[in-house]
């Protein structure tokens, strides 16, 4: 019962329109601390905060996993509107900061066939996006 309406707050937070921060999913985090749940990250996320925010919260795993599901929503959508469009080719663009992973740098600003465009996001913390091409 405790885990169903954790994960509609979740999923709720994964639907909502805004930007996710710390702040968004503050009460996601008092309700698994107030509930004492031992929520089950993805195992691959967990290693991920670890070798990158040692000691990291609740907080900022929760912020992790959502965004990372918002913008694989987003990117699903993104492909299927184009492919409805009929445009057979997508952009890879990166954030273009100075945060940008050696991973996402290799894919930014190629441009590949729909069928054959690496899934975004390409890790937990990437922040890629896809731009549909006119040809
Ligand atoms: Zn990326």
């Amino acid at each position: 019962m405790k885990t169903t309406k954790l994960e509609s707050m979740i999923y709720n937070e994964i639907s909502s329109m805004y930007h996710i921060s710390k702040k968004s999913v503050a009460p996601i985090a008092i309700y698994i601390r107030e509930n004492d749940i031992d929520y089950e990250f993805p195992s691959d996320l967990v290693a991920y905060m670890k070798n990158k925010y040692p000691g990291y919260t609740l907080e900022h795993i929760l912020e992790v996993y959502i965004r990372y599901q918002k913008f694989r929503k987003r990117d699903i959508s993104d492909l299927d509107r184009a492919r409805e469009l009929n445009l057979r080719e997508v952009k890879i663009k990166t954030s273009e900061d100075s945060r940008i992973c050696f991973n996402c740098e290799k894919h930014a600003n190629k441009i590949y066939k729909i069928e054959e465009v690496p899934e975004l996001p390409l890790y937990w913390g990437c922040r890629c996006y896809y731009e549909p091409q006119v040809t």
